[in-house]
């Protein structure tokens, strides 16, 4: 098929360009058309002005002339900016180009045809033009014959009409033959214009209109295609297996419950209730369980694991991190132990001899729970009959990795899904489709609120000896980075920079350690045991912390480059403090202090609420960059918004269900599956 050739077999195309097409993750010719231009960029070039006809308003216009005279210049102040003067039938107008795009000055000679969109104003000699996006027009091209022109994402040293000659190339390919991907009568019934109309229009619009439809054709496309597939994996998991009946809670549930040193709270309470009843039906249990850090889910978890085994079931709990895999064992095995349950811990650092003990067991059915990483999912874990399976901080593992655990049982398992990650309605909707939800709110009482503090890279030194303080004053600490090493291109403090540097200053007569993700599994919980015991006060870490530690001395957490996190995601890292008696801190230090970035981190700042938060970087940040949905196993979305097109997405979710009721609907869809020539829908469609 054409569209998994590789884009060299395009007229134009060699190794060097192909190489910087898969730098974008372009790599046949379908790649290419799956692509879209950036949709808020599109070159109307149907309105070109002459630079006589501009107005100097400051209005943005798109107007041709040709280069007269390219000069650099200095301003009083001693910065370098450079003035491209275009003249037109006798009207001259400056293009003023600043810092980095001073640089693309140099290929601009005089006497060349450019093609210019700016903010206009008036000017002594000539018209002044600010904020250009220029291009060399071609020769051979009337310009007002261009329409309207797509703006792709460029890497390198591609240009937008190199891009644009592909496309054309791809787009005749496309015209000759291409199936189509979503069933006849949707697009009937949607009014949708077919996939190559669709295509053609959404990399050279025939018009402003036309552009519109292919947009909403293939906003409707991608969250329909992707429902489908989650509704795929979903009818494969249930429709074989029978459903669990678990009693009503008996004698051990109350004993695990009588014998916890505090009281449920009202949203414990409330959230074992509808996980109780959702046991005791026929039907399995698909649950969602959030609660902001430390609100205490974990002891929900061991009643629901309680409840299996005295069911007579065995029940699993799969963690992200060994770290965190070793603290639950420990707690359950404290919460359940005690009545006489055998807990055992599997991950991949788990000796030879022991693994084989406890996989023996499981399969005889002496073991009740299995707490574990990745570990759990491996082939040869075999379960005499499980009946739960309870994931932790859940968004670490894909749709994939979920369905292969519950696929242990020979049941359809009950699934009890907890994220401390707050997940917006919007998200857990794609992410998870049918999820009931339990929500915790709040906080087991006695806890201090933490104390956040925001400061820019000015305050850096003064932060610093606070946390020497804080260490002297018997506390412990985290400095957080975003990145492991320094890398090019990155302007972001290196967890290695900042250890080596707090190393020879600061924390010279400090015990502090470095923790991140490469290090052995070993080095890892070495390091982390020796700062639960209170040995090493400071760890420099990235955002490996970001889970489940619980080392209540630790009163400061410091967020380097703290622009570069989501607020989410901060809000789980500082929940890493605040867990003790003592007063915590977390201090926000950014480098960047734009008014948007400062204002973003005054948010978090002012607020202690996961869900508030989680919704508030869908708003600034977009849903694509939040949580990025590959994380979660599901293939990122090039067009839709979860946030802005939740509409649709509810109406492709109605849809794909309608569908996969209807067998002739199926028939059409699986073809129109199979011939999808997008490989971001193979893994949750084939795996
Ligand atoms: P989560 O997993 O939601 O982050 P955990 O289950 O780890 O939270 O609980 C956090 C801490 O709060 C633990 O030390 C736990 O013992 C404690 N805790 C849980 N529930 C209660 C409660 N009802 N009252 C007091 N402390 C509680
Ligand atoms: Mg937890």
């Amino acid at each position: 098929m054409w569209w998994r050739e590789p884009v060299t077999s395009l007229k134009g195309i060699g190794i060097k360009k192909a190489l910087e097409f898969q730098k974008l993750n372009i790599e046949t010719v379908g790649d290419l058309l799956n692509r879209f231009p950036r949709m808020d960029s599109y070159l109307d070039y149907s309105k070109v002005k002459r630079i006589g006809e501009l107005t100097t308003d400051n209005e943005k216009q798109l107007f041709t002339g040709e280069v007269f005279r390219v000069a650099d210049k200095y301003s009083g102040r001693g910065k370098r900016y450079t003035v491209i003067t275009v003249q037109d039938d006798g009207s001259y107008a400056d293009i003023f180009l600043f810092a980095a795009q001073r640089y693309q000055a140099r290929k601009y000679k005089s006497g060349m045809r450019l093609i210019v969109i700016g903010k206009v104003r008036r000017g002594t000699t000539a018209k002044f033009v600010s904020e250009a996006f220029i291009q060399i027009a071609d020769r051979n091209e009337s310009i007002n014959a261009l329409g309207i022109l797509p703006v792709y994402s460029l890497t390198g040293s591609l240009t937008q009409v190199a891009v644009r000659t592909a496309v054309k190339q791809a787009l005749a390919k496309a015209e000759q033959y291409l199936p189509e991907t979503l069933p006849a009568s949707i697009i009937t019934e949607r009014q949708l214009p077919d996939r190559y109309t669709a295509l053609k229009n959404i990399h050279f619009p025939g018009s402003f209109a036309k552009l519109a439809e292919a947009k909403k054709r293939f906003i409707f496309e991608e969250l329909f295609l992707l429902q489908c597939g989650l509704l795929y994996y979903r009818d494969r998991i249930k429709e074989v297996r029978q459903g669990i009946k678990h009693g009503v809670d008996g004698k051990l549930v109350t004993a695990v419950k009588n014998s916890l040193p505090f009281e449920l709270t009202e949203a414990q309470q409330k959230a074992w209730q509808e996980i109780s009843l959702d046991m005791q039906d026929n039907k399995p249990m698909h649950r969602l369980l959030q609660g902001d850090v430390g609100s205490g889910k974990t002891v929900v978890s061991a009643l629901a694991l309680a409840k299996t085994v005295e069911n007579g079931y065995q029940g699993c709990i799969m963690v992200p991190t060994e770290i965190l895999a070793q603290q639950h064992f420990e707690t359950l095995t404290e919460y359940l132990g005690k009545q006489g349950l055998r807990v055992e811990l599997l991950t991949s650092s788990v000796k030879k001899a022991k693994r084989r003990e406890i996989l023996e067991n499981l399969e005889l059915g002496e073991i009740d729970v299995l707490v574990g990483t990745h570990a759990l999912i491996q082939d040869d874990v075999v379960f005499a009959r499980l009946a739960l399976v309870v994931t932790d901080e859940q968004h670490r593992f894909g749709v994939d990795q979920r369905a292969k655990l519950s696929n242990k049982s020979q049941f359809a398992p009950d699934i009890l899904v907890m994220t401390a990650t707050p997940i917006p309605r919007t998200l857990a909707l794609t992410i998870y489709g049918d999820l009931d939800t339990s929500m915790m709110q709040g906080k087991p009482v006695g806890r201090k609120p933490i104390e956040t503090l925001c400061y820019t890279g000015e305050k850096r030194n003064a932060v610093y000896g606070g946390l020497v303080r804080q260490v002297q004053a018997g506390h412990q600490a985290y400095v957080v980075c975003a990145l492991i090493d320094e890398s090019e291109g990155v302007e972001a403090r290196s967890a290695t920079e900042v250890y080596t540097e707090l190393q020879a200053t600061y924390l010279k007569n400090i015990p502090c350690a470095l923790l991140h993700g490469r290090l052995k599994n070993q080095e890892k919980e070495e390091i982390m045991s020796l700062f639960a015991a209170g040995e090493i006060k400071v760890l420099i870490t990235t955002t490996v912390i970001e889970v489940g530690v619980n080392v209540p001395n630790a009163t400061l957490m410091i967020i380097e480059n703290a622009d570069r996190f989501g607020l989410a995601q901060m809000h789980q890292l500082r929940g890493r403090v605040g867990r003790g008696k003592d007063q915590s801190y977390c201090v926000l230090l950014t480098d960047n202090d734009n008014k948007e970035t400062l204002e973003r981190l005054q948010v978090l700042r002012d607020s202690d609420n996961g869900f508030f938060l989680a919704e508030k970087d869908l708003e600034l940040r977009g849903a694509g960059q939040l949580f990025g949905l590959r994380q979660h196993g599901l293939p990122d979305l090039y067009i839709a918004d979860i946030l802005q097109d939740i509409d649709v997405l509810i109406e492709a979710r109605e849809l794909a269900k309608k569908a996969f009721k209807n067998p002739q609907m199926l028939r059409e869809i699986e073809d129109a599956l199979s011939s999808q020539f997008d490989e971001r829908f193979q893994r949750i469609f084939y795996s």
